[in-house]
């Protein structure tokens, strides 16, 4: 009872005050459909109050050096581990993964994550760039804050998404108004009203609000200088368009439907539990999961069969209970694309190794499961499944995996897996993706950068290169005489 009364204290954040709304949506627990909380349904005047305080906030806050503003995040960072079991309780409440989950890539991982990735980003600076020195000029390239900086984040991983915005965004002199998935908006306000005592008013807004509405308005905003988007690659156009009027800057990291390609002669034993853990993370549900799988013929059933393996040992059930190594998909909708996948799947004859059917329908759970007998041209190769449903591949030659791996419109990630490494980046260098991995799939880390290219989207995150997306250049040039 306690937990649920303090559940339906969550307010917007906007110039530093908690603020009430008169309008609530629910937001539920995938794991039984019940309501985590009422969740604050900003309206369009009150994302203008946001812009305007976040406005005002600007210039002090970005005249402030690197180090002042890096001391106000590592505050931050520190609070907010404070709070940590609250965090992942919340996170597991409205996204449904598990506080520890497989391979220790739970709720606990995201927390983890959250907080290296604000002292790392944190810890950056953009340093003036000098181009010539001489007795006749010294030419040097400077980095200025945006100013108002409109994030819109998904659902999969709410907090650290968010994170990965925001502090970026933060370091290099912003203010911020970040709009969380409706979806899963609570542990953004919570983060917002730790945010709010610790940063000056007006430097970081959080306005939450109904599909569509809240976002549109920010991409069409004339005050808002740049946007920075996590989400589907329909969407992200959508964004682009309302962007257009107002010249914002954009960083769209949309959809993937990373390929793997496993070589002949990889080793399957030291592979496969890799090759499950980055397929499933998070259940699926991360944009740079391992999603297509491809396996050359003469190591396609050893492979299937160690996947298989320990795909029996693993158990999926509510996050919140300790033994759960999956949660649930985190909305009604993606379980929907999931069984659609599926079924057409079916329908062309693919072969189920495991899983394949709803075995619990008190939430939206999707056991593992693995398909092979499958082709491209299935839905379940060529569209994105984002949930726990990975669909194996046999090829031959390794010609044919490579022009499979390039032939979708979206390039994120993509593999290799060999104990020829040479020849492993030979071919990774031939994959269309902004980030391919030897041996590995999915990992990121914060000084690496990351982004795609073709319909995943442009603009990196991550390293010097994803601080100078919430940067301008100006080229001072200083004559002599
Ligand atoms: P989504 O595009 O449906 O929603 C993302 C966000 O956009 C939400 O906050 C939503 O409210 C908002 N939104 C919806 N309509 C809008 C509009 N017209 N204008 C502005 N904002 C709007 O995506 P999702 O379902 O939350 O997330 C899943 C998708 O995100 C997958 O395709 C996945 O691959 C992708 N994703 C990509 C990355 C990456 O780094 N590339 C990371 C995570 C997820």
């Amino acid at each position: 009872m306690t937990r649920m009364r303090t559940m339906k204290e969550f307010s917007l954040i906007i110039n530093g005050d908690s603020v009430a709304t008169s309008d609530h949506f629910d937001v539920i627990n995938p794991a039984d459909k019940s309501v985590v909380a009422r969740c604050p349904k900003a309206t369009v005047e009150q994302l203008n109050e946001a812009i305007v305080a976040a406005k005002a906030a600007f210039p002090a806050w970005s005249a402030l050096t690197y180090a002042e503003r890096r001391a106000k995040l590592m505050q931050l960072a520190d609070a907010l581990e404070a709070k940590s079991n609250a965090f992942m309780t919340l996170l597991t409440q409205e996204q449904g993964k598990p506080t520890k989950g497989f391979a220790d890539l739970g709720a606990g991982f995201e927390l983890g994550g959250t907080l290296a990735w604000i002292r790392s980003t944190a810890s950056m600076e953009l340093m003036p760039e000098t181009i010539q020195d001489n007795e006749i000029a010294h030419i040097a390239i400077h980095r200025k804050a945006l100013g108002v900086v409109g994030s819109i984040t998904p659902w999969n991983y709410p907090l650290l998404m968010g994170i990965w915005h925001m502090i970026p965004a933060l370091i290099t002199g912003n203010t911020v108004i970040i709009k969380p998935s409706e979806m899963t908006p609570l542990t953004t306000l919570y983060f917002g009203k730790i945010a709010k005592d610790i940063l000056p008013k007006g430097v970081l807004n959080v306005v939450t609000g109904a599909a569509g509405e809240i976002g549109e308005a920010m991409s069409s905003h004339k005050d808002i200088d740049k946007i920075v988007f996590t989400g589907s690659t329909p969407t992200g156009k959508a964004i682009m368009k309302s962007a257009a009027n107002s010249l914002k800057r954009l960083t769209l990291e949309l959809g993937g439907n990373d390929a793997g390609i496993v070589l002949a002669d990889a080793d399957i034993e030291a592979v496969a539990g890799k090759i499950f853990a980055t397929a499933f993370i998070n259940n699926g549900q991360t944009c740079a999961a391992l999603k297509r799988l491809y396996v050359h013929e003469s190591v396609h059933d050893q492979l299937c069969e160690a996947l298989t393996n320990i795909a029996g040992s693993v158990k999926t059930g509510n996050g919140l209970d300790v033994d759960t190594d999956f949660g649930p998909l985190q909305n009604e909708k993606q379980l929907d694309i999931v069984k659609a996948l599926a079924q057409d799947a079916k329908e062309r004859g693919a072969n189920f190794l495991c899983g394949g059917k709803v075995i619990n329908e008190t939430g939206y759970f999707y056991p593992i499961t693995l398909v092979n007998n499958i082709q491209d041209g299935a839905r379940l190769v060529d569209e994105e499944q984002f949930g726990p449903i990975l669909p194996i591949i046999k090829f031959k030659d390794v010609e044919e995996a490579i022009a499979s791996a390039n032939r979708l419109a979206v390039g994120l990630g993509g593999s290799v897996w060999s104990t020829d490494i040479k020849r492993a980046q030979d071919v990774a260098s031939r994959l269309e993706c902004g980030t391919v991995w030897i041996n590995n799939h999915a990992m990121v880390q914060p000084d690496a950068p990351f982004g795609g290219v073709k319909d995943s989207g442009f603009g990196v995150a991550f390293g010097e290169a994803g601080l100078k997306e919430f940067t301008s250049i100006q080229t001072m040039q200083t004559f002599k005489s």
